[in-house]
């Protein structure tokens, strides 16, 4: 379907694409004299989320084949994963760069105060309020939405049980130790599956 798709640009190799219909409501907003920098706001909130999932995906060594942005959100095509806790952290990437976007903005707002005008302010907002809103939902635990993916903690554990290790003692952990590290990690794993479970809950 890359046919419906205009080339943005080049990212480290990686076709990024924008729908025709994103610029076509662009152009919608801009024509009624709405504030089109919402607009703006939403497809770059998009384009750092799939960035994030894109960076993760290339640290594992796996390719990228192309970055597409369109109204209902976007898309990060790539190879197949080797396996689950792979496609978990993958999944996060993209929250987790949306949550570095909020920060970024609070920076930016912070360090610049006078650069406020109708315009930043509205995209500021949209960079951080409605990001927010963005994140919480695309946390929900169902497909196809991130949060499907990003709460299957169980596949980090062997993730989570070998970096608290590495920590607690960088010169190797006595086997009792770890078994307490791996319970503890074990619990961790529960409680945050319980919180997911009540979540689902309407
Ligand atoms: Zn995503």
């Amino acid at each position: 379907m890359s046919e419906w798709y205009l080339h943005w640009f080049n990212w480290r190799g990686v076709p990024v694409r924008v729908h025709w219909a994103v610029l076509a409501l662009a152009a919608f907003e801009l024509a009624l004299g709405r504030p089109w920098v919402r607009l703006v706001g939403f497809a770059f909130i998009i384009l750092v989320h799939e960035l994030g999932h894109a960076v993760l995906v290339k640290r594992y060594g796996l390719s990228v084949s192309a970055i597409q942005v369109h109204p209902l959100g976007g898309e990060c095509i790539h190879e197949a994963t080797r396996d689950q806790r792979q496609n978990v952290i993958i999944a996060w990437g993209g929250v987790l760069a949306q949550a570095a976007l909020i920060a970024a903005a609070f920076a930016v707002m912070s360090l610049w105060p006078e650069m406020r005008g109708p315009y930043l302010s509205e995209l500021f907002s949209v960079l951080t309020v409605s990001n927010a809103f963005m994140i919480a939902f695309n946390l929900i635990p169902i497909r196809p939405l991130d949060g499907h993916t990003a709460w299957q903690l169980k596949h980090l554990r062997s993730t989570l049980v070998k970096q608290v290790v590495a920590k607690a003692k960088p010169k190797g952990v006595p086997a009792t130790r770890r078994d307490e590290i791996e319970a503890l990690v074990d619990d961790a794993l529960e409680q945050a599956r319980k919180a997911t479970k009540d979540r689902e809950r309407p």
